[in-house]
């Protein structure tokens, strides 16, 4: 796939900086749409689930249009650089994951991450560190798609959609609260928030 150049650029304002993590998932997403044939999701036809919370799932975000606000992004907390993208009521889904050693740091970079994680870097270690990172950059976003990925169709077991609850008002902060976000204590019904406060105070 092509850089896009306008389409990058809007990527990176969105998630404020460019880092290897974004242009992982700038790749991943653009990967896992072309093999699903779809382009961004207006509303919660399409589904990602991501693997990880890193930058990588704001180019998720951004590009698939499946966000936590729409209730079509899930997160599932295993550690990878794995991405799947599923249409609601299509058969098939695309598995997208980060290949094995695309990431892997020459030992003389390993050496100076753990000197830059115990305090103990000089300025040459941090110069040296983000030159690497520039070329991480522009590797992940130059280096052919097979290189980079292995993407895969595969058949899962969509999330069910979004819903919506009914609101009650909590009796405590008189704030609007979701139904199935509160708890009666006595004849009260009380939010979240408010129980915490509680168990804190
Ligand atoms: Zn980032
Ligand atoms: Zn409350």
């Amino acid at each position: 796939m092509v850089e896009d150049k306008s389409q990058l650029d809007q990527l990176v304002a969105f998630h404020g900086h460019l880092c290897p993590g974004l242009a992982i998932g700038y790749r991943a997403a653009q990967a896992g749409l072309a093999k699903l044939g779809v382009a961004r999701a207006r509303n919660e036809e399409l589904v990602a689930i991501v693997e990880n919370d890193s930058c990588s799932v704001d180019a998720v975000q951004f590009l698939a249009g499946a966000t936590f606000g729409k209730g079509n992004l899930f997160f599932r907390d295993f550690g990878k650089q794995v991405f799947y993208f599923a249409r609601r009521g299509g058969a098939a889904a695309v598995r997208v994951a980060l290949r094995a050693d695309v990431m892997s740091r020459p030992p003389e970079q390993s050496m100076i991450a753990d000197r830059i994680a115990s305090g103990e870097a000089t300025e040459s270690d941090h110069r040296s560190a983000a030159e690497w990172r520039r070329q991480k950059v522009d590797y992940l976003l130059r280096a052919p798609q097979e290189e980079l990925l292995d993407v895969r169709e595969v058949e899962i077991e969509l999330p069910p959609p979004a819903r919506i609850f009914r609101s009650v008002t909590c009796d405590r902060c008189g704030e609007p609260v979701m139904e199935t976000r509160t708890i009666w204590q006595g004849d009260e019904i009380i939010c979240l928030e408010c129980d915490r406060a509680q168990e804190n105070g």
